[in-house]
């Protein structure tokens, strides 16, 4: 039998759930007021590896412009001074641009892109701690302001040019400020309290309050993404269907006329090109409109419907096809058929229906419902058509008809164009 569209199986019934269920969780997180969204999981699960895998791709043209900003902060520090009263400076300012050189050098491996954010948070606190640290070691007097400016500087990398997920921007910078003012306390240095609460307080509350309303963006980002995602596959799922049901003859289930046609039209190529022979045959029920007028509408329905998943069976090949072709006529086309096969096939075709044992007792053919069949076979050239071969089963039924019903008849197929 011709495959036709897939149809809804029970798989598909299961995915669909899913995906409803999925659906309905995204739409109730989306409605929720609150200052802080955590996503139930699987969700924040694929939100937080989404999130990182785009960080680390992102880092490593990110990395590039942090350096090249980072380091012109240097040449500017470097006119402004004249190079005069540096003191250990250069060496915490090297240490910082070694850090984002060997971020920049992860961002390359898949080390990076798996665990981005506690790789890149811990070289972050570490940066942040030599930033944070070093003013005070300083002493007073000198380039202070610079480097405070510079530690403001290396706080907006850290919240905004990382990408790091919220509390891991947190933890970093937190654990960083502590470890570095805890060390300057402990080594006895003045400690500038003023200075370091602005720059690296100030810098680190804005960073703060701008990586957590992005974070906030970025999951509801990923919510309406994955909505439009579900309605894509639900489109998709429909589409599917309805080209399966516009394929698919309402009252027998089988394939209608219309797939009959691009089908049979689809073999004739294939054969044509291959030179193989190609079967059709027609069938039309024997004294159809007796058995209705006898049995009323319903049955002739149903007997239809029989006919139908008999015939079905019958097309058993995965490239044979049976068709309902309109009112009780039913069409099989049997691909690498030749006439002697066929000269079997619809001989076993009109058993198989015969067997079935309809009763109709007002046919003149016999008691039991039958049909009449016409054949033709032809190897396709470019001298002939579907139309002829069509028209070469039509006789033949025809035929078989004037031949007293319940027998099947062959024609030649004559090309049109010959
Ligand atoms: P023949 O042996 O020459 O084919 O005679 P027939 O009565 O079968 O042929 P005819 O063309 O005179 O009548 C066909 C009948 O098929 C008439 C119509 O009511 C019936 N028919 C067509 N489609 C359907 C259908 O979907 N359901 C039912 N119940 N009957 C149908
Ligand atoms: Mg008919
Ligand atoms: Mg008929």
């Amino acid at each position: 039998m011709d495959v036709l569209p897939d149809s809804p199986g029970s798989t598909n019934s299961l995915a669909d759930e899913a995906r409803n269920r999925e659906y309905r969780i995204i739409l109730s997180q989306l409605r929720r007021r609150g200052l802080w969204m955590t996503l139930p999981e699987p969700l924040e699960t694929a939100f937080c590896r989404q999130h990182d895998e785009r960080a680390a791709t992102a880092f490593s043209s990110t990395a590039t412009t942090i350096f090249v900003l980072y380091a012109s902060l240097g040449i500017a520090a470097l006119v402004l001074t004249g190079g005069r009263g540096l003191g250990y400076w250069p060496v915490s300012f090297g240490v910082f641009l070694v850090f984002i050189l060997i971020a920049w050098l992860l961002s390359f491996t898949t080390l990076i892109h798996a665990r981005y954010q506690q790789v890149v948070a811990s070289l972050a606190a570490v940066a942040v701690a030599v930033a944070v640290v070093h003013p005070h070691l300083l002493g007073s007097g000198g380039i202070q302001h610079l480097v405070h400016e510079g530690t403001i500087y290396v706080m907006v990398i850290v919240y905004l040019g990382l990408n790091l997920r919220f509390w891991y921007a947190v933890s970093a910078a937190t654990l960083a400020g502590g470890t570095a003012f805890l060390v300057t306390w402990l080594s006895g240095v003045d400690m500038q309290w003023q200075l370091g609460i602005a720059t690296y307080g100030g810098g680190s509350a804005l960073g703060m309050v701008l990586r957590f309303r992005d974070e906030q963006r970025e999951r509801r980002i990923f919510l309406h993404t994955r909505l439009l995602a579900l309605d894509n596959q639900r489109i998709q799922v429909l589409a599917g269907e309805l080209e399966r049901l516009s394929f698919l003859d309402g009252l027998t289930g089988v394939a209608n006329r219309r797939y009959f046609d691009t089908t049979l039209e689809k073999h004739w190529r294939a054969c044509l090109r291959d030179n193989r022979p190609l079967t059709l045959v027609m069938l039309d029920v024997d004294f159809f409109k007796a058995y209705n007028d006898h049995y009323g509408h319903q049955d002739g329905d149903q007997c239809l419907r029989t006919i139908a998943q008999t015939l079905s069976r019958q097309a058993a090949r995965p490239q044979d096809l049976a068709a309902r072709y309109g009112g009780e006529e039913f069409a099989l086309v049997f691909p690498d058929a030749d006439a002697a096969a066929a000269e079997q096939l619809v001989s076993r075709i009109l058993d198989a229906v015969r067997q079935l044992e309809l009763p109709h007792a007002v046919s003149e053919a016999s008691d039991v419902v039958t049909l009449s069949a016409g054949v033709a076979t032809i190897v396709p050239t470019v001298h002939a058509t579907v139309e002829d071969l069509v028209k070469a089963a039509d006789q033949a039924l025809y035929d078989a008809k004037n031949a007293g019903r319940n027998c099947w008849r062959l024609r030649q197929v004559r090309a049109l164009n010959a």
